[in-house]
């Protein structure tokens, strides 16, 4: 048997990370079994669903990686099926018609709740036996299942063991509303039997409507899937992950200059482990992963780790593909890298010191944007007076070297250094400034080298000429 999963999110939000580490775990199992991956877009709900959701799932989920085989499958063109297999069981007696209206409904809900009585459809109260029998040829009607009555439902959970509940909890519930759309609980059930959905793994909100949904399966003779019900995220403070919490959204993690793997690793080991390993490559994810091996208990979202891992990732992974998804970060902060060094090579000697690729291409700008500024507490600092001899020597030593690279540049700033019997910093943090624009860089030869003879000259002029007009004022 081939395993099939689906990731089935209705739309009437963007992709936030609940989601989207339901989909990744939905995602690799199918991928560590050989199996398939369905996307499935639950808008039934013509009134919450919008098309711009639609859209910023796809967008989530491309941009993390998870590729489905097969799908989108929409709900909202399955209407037909759906209601050919209402017809079915209405002739088997195994759904009806319901006339009650939704006035006498709440009525006797409430008088339930307030006879402390867990409130749920029945048939034989007074009221609802009333109004059904009262019911003419064209009063509205809607379509209730007729859930069995005795004994119970039992499912082995792959994440919380054995779940039994017993029938006389369940109550016969709407499968098509008066206006004629099929609801929830019945359509989940008729697309993953035709999609030959094998394992069903979604979040812990759903597990009441298991039971509800492994009754309809049956009277439909439809093989029943397993089920896996993947804890909440919780905040940090231990609240539902929220909003409040900052960034929810798998998109709002690009724009704040995440990488994708990195935020695919730490949605994997949150609620997920494998002994105590906590980087995991794609392909270490899909040969470990376990449904069973899915904690219990909510796991609290952290964003220092989430960072932690970014940075991790922003060194490790190689420079071609963080470029790829720098290049957005650059555009969004408007740098052009047309005139400058590779930005593979820039990478490579920032990466180490950026978090984020938000910060990596801020840190990148001055390789590609000439300043008219200095940063005003490292020029206060640095760009003294007593720094304009180490800037000229150094100024005349690079000028005439033949060699543009770091090492040939470390050397020139060693010889001024030595020549003015000064410790290297009195004329590398001078130097940093006029070429940054700023107090703090890597390796100084090596910005140098990127940056090119020119610029570095040029920028070394502009600084003296500041520090000339600050001795004037
Ligand atoms: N459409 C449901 C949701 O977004 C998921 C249903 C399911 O996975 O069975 O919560």
């Amino acid at each position: 048997m081939t395993v099939k999963t689906r990731f089935a999110p209705s739309p009437t939000g963007f992709l936030h990370v609940g989601g989207a580490r339901t989909a990744l775990y939905s995602w690799l199992y199918a991928k560590h079994l050989n199996g398939e991956f369905v996307l499935r877009i639950e808008d039934t709900d013509l009134e919450r669903s919008t098309q711009e959701a639609i859209d910023a799932i796809i967008e989530g989920m491309t941009w993390l990686g998870l590729d489905w085989d097969e799908g989108p499958y929409y709900q909202t063109k399955r209407f037909d099926r759906y209601n050919a297999l209402i017809d079915v069981l209405i002739e088997q007696n195994k759904a009806y018609k319901c006339y009650c209206p939704k006035e006498v409904l709440d009525e006797v809900r409430e008088e339930q709740m307030a006879a402390g009585v867990k409130p749920r459809y029945d048939a034989n109260h007074p009221k609802i036996k009333a109004a059904n029998d009262a019911a003419t040829a064209d009063s509205p009607f809607a379509i209730r299942f007729r859930n069995p009555t005795e004994g119970s439902v039992v499912f082995d959970d792959q994440i919380r063991g054995r779940i039994e509940i017993a029938n006389k909890e369940l109550d016969d519930l709407i499968i098509r509303r008066s206006d004629g759309s099929p609801t929830y609980n019945f359509c989940v059930v008729v697309d993953d039997w035709d999609m030959g959905i094998t394992h069903v793994v979604r979040g812990e909100d759903h597990i009441n409507n298991t039971p509800r949904q492994i009754n309809i399966y049956e009277a439909l003779g439809a093989p029943v899937p397993t089920f896996a019900h993947c804890a909440m995220i919780l905040g940090d403070d231990g609240a539902k992950l929220s909003k409040r919490h900052g960034a929810v959204s798998v998109m709002q993690y690009r724009d704040e200059g995440y990488l994708p793997h990195a935020l695919l690793n730490y949605l994997v080991r949150l609620g997920w482990s494998h002994g105590d390993q906590e980087i995991f490559s794609m392909e270490e994810m899909i040969s470990l992963f376990e449904l069973t091996a899915i904690s219990k208990s909510a796991s609290a979202f952290n964003t220092d780790k989430l960072r932690w891992l970014n940075h991790h990732y922003i060194k490790t992974t190689p420079a071609d593909e963080v470029a790829k998804h720098l290049a957005w970060h650059l555009e969004q902060q408007q740098i052009d890298v047309a005139n400058g060094p590779a930005i593979t090579d820039v990478i490579a000697i920032l990466a180490e010191r950026a978090e984020t690729l938000v910060e990596l291409a801020a840190q990148s700008r001055y390789f590609y944007h000439d300043f008219s500024e200095f940063e005003a507490g490292a020029a206060k600092k640095h760009l003294r007076p007593v720094a304009k001899e180490p800037l000229m020597l150094v100024k005349e030593k690079l000028a005439a070297l033949d060699s543009w690279e770091s090492e040939a540049i470390h050397h020139a700033i060693a010889q001024t250094a030595e020549d003015l019997g000064q410790g290297m910093g009195k004329v590398g943090m001078p130097l940093r400034v006029a070429v940054t624009g700023v107090g703090q860089s890597p390796s100084i030869d090596a910005v140098i080298s990127l940056l090119g003879r020119d610029k570095t000259l040029a920028r070394i002029d502009m600084a003296l000429a500041f520090i000339a007009e600050r001795e004037q004022a």
